[in-house]
């Protein structure tokens, strides 16, 4: 086996996707160099974790794989034996008005009191107007939406959705996060779905893959296993879990970590730590470095991993809920895709709830999820466990751009690429992680200066 006291001139740090993908893929090079990636909890996987409780299981909220880089399939298939996976068409819904509708909001109103309906399509025609005048320049998410969909969608759903799950007013907000992720339907698409012509397969994700064992842990369990096979056989790398990045000193190169006595060296270094917490650590950052990490701002938000007796009625992934008077902004039942993630005939679920402080008001969840039918009733839970993520969204306001310009140009002028979501300080998917770690070990085998989004 590798020495882990020898010198690691590559060094990465975390082994979520972004950085168990890193370390694969210097695996996977002609001469692969030596490279140390560092994990401070006693498993790998980050984000992408599961957690079992009697015979439950639950994902850090809805980790659904949606592929669209045939590298990424193909890295999946390498793997995973065949029929490892399955493809689920996703069923997605809206819970508004005590009604069920299908996704998107903007091309489903169908279902809505037709006052609602009414109010949605005259500020629609009002809004192409305005833009087809030449009117509209939003500045932010708010008026963002409001030009593109209408006041009507933005009060409806667009604006008390977003204030549930950011914490604040999406006034706040730029609109970049959305680009890729908000179905843009056309004039035709939205006039047919609120007359009831369903709108189907708008978005980015229509389908999604998910492992038939139940748990996105298989994914990152599976790279670990092939680094760690790839350095057993050719002893050039290690994976080192238990061990939190605690310091780096620039000057000398060398890094502390937990639990060890002396610091290591390092040459090239990925981080895929979040990026204001990379900076906490550089002992020697200068102090424009540090205001530019100041301006980061995040959410953080809780959620409850919660069990049934029995099958949900519904047969929706997950829905969202836009009206404040649910204390949850988002609900999924993994077992509606995975019905291997309970005990047989039983239901699995994420509820993501709005408020961030406090005790939980559980009894009001019951009831909030009974009365949209997710659930057969209160008395059905088998139990319900709060957890907390720290880094859930990062925020794209007007210093996000600025911000994330100045710190990556400097770390890397420094040798440093932080990548992944938190790394990159973005919004993305599991797939861009695994491709952001891809980028990072080319960076670092060659030095070229290739970032995927
Ligand atoms: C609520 C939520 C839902 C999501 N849903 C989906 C979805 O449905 N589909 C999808 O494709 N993507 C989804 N994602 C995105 C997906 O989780 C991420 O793209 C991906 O997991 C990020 O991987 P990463 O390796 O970049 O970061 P992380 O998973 O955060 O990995 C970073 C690693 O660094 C470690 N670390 C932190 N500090 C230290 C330290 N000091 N020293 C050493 N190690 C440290 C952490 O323990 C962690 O293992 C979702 C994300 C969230 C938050």
């Amino acid at each position: 086996m590798t020495d882990l006291a020898a010198p690691a001139p590559i060094t990465i740090l975390g082994a979520g996707l972004t950085g168990l993908s890193c370390a694969y893929h210097l695996g996977r090079a002609a001469t692969p160099p030596p490279w140390l990636l560092v994990e401070r909890e006693d498993r790998v996987g980050g984000h992408a974790k599961s957690h079992r409780h009697e015979g439950y299981t639950f994902d850090v909220t809805g980790h659904w794989l949606h592929l669209r880089d045939p590298e990424m399939q193909a890295l999946v298939d390498r793997l995973f034996a065949p029929g490892d996976w399955a493809r689920v068409e996703r069923e997605t819904r809206i819970w508004s008005h005590h009604a069920e509708l299908a996704y998107p909001f903007q091309a489903n109103l169908h279902g809505l009191p037709l006052e609602v309906v009414n109010e949605c399509l005259v500020a629609y025609v009002e809004s192409q107007r305005e833009e087809a005048a030449g009117r509209s320049q939003p500045r932010n998410f708010t008026e963002f939406v409001t030009a593109r969909f209408g006041a009507g969608m933005a009060r409806h759903f667009f604006v008390p959705y977003n204030q549930k799950l950011w914490g604040m007013s999406p006034d706040a907000l730029t609109a970049d996060w959305v680009s890729r992720f908000l179905p843009l339907p056309d004039t035709a698409q939205i006039l047919g779905g609120a007359i009831g012509l369903r709108q189907e397969g708008l978005g980015y994700n229509a389908h999604f893959m998910y492992p038939k064992a139940g748990g996105i842990d298989a994914l990152p369990e599976a790279l670990a296993k092939a680094v760690r096979d790839q350095s057993a056989k050719g002893e050039h790398g290690a994976l080192l879990t238990g061990h939190a990045l605690e310091s780096i000193d620039l000057g000398a190169r060398r890094l502390q970590l937990s639990g060890e006595s002396s610091s290591r060296p390092f040459d090239r270094l990925v981080s895929t730590l979040p990026l204001p917490i990379l900076i906490e650590r550089i002992e020697d950052a200068p102090s424009e470095i540090r205001e530019a990490a100041a301006a980061l701002r995040w959410v953080s938000w809780r959620y409850l991993d919660l069990a049934t007796r029995s099958q949900s009625p519904r047969d929706w992934h997950w829905c969202y809920v836009p009206e404040t008077r649910y204390p949850f902004f988002r609900v999924g039942c993994y077992t509606n895709a995975m019905p291997s993630m309970a005990p047989e005939g039983c239901g699995s679920f994420y509820v993501e709830l709005s408020d961030r402080e406090g005790a939980i008001d559980m009894p009001g969840v019951f009831e909030g999820l009974a009365e949209m039918g997710a659930i057969r009733g209160p008395e059905d839970v088998a139990f319900a466990h709060e957890r907390r993520i720290e880094f859930a969204y990062v925020v794209f306001d007007d210093a996000h751009a600025q911000a994330t310009a100045t710190l990556h140009a400097w770390l890397e002028s420094q040798k440093i690429r932080s990548c992944g979501r938190y790394g990159a300080w973005i919004y993305n998917s599991m797939e861009d992680s695994m491709l952001q770690g891809r980028d990072a070990a080319r960076w670092a085998l060659t030095g070229a200066p290739a970032r995927a989004k």
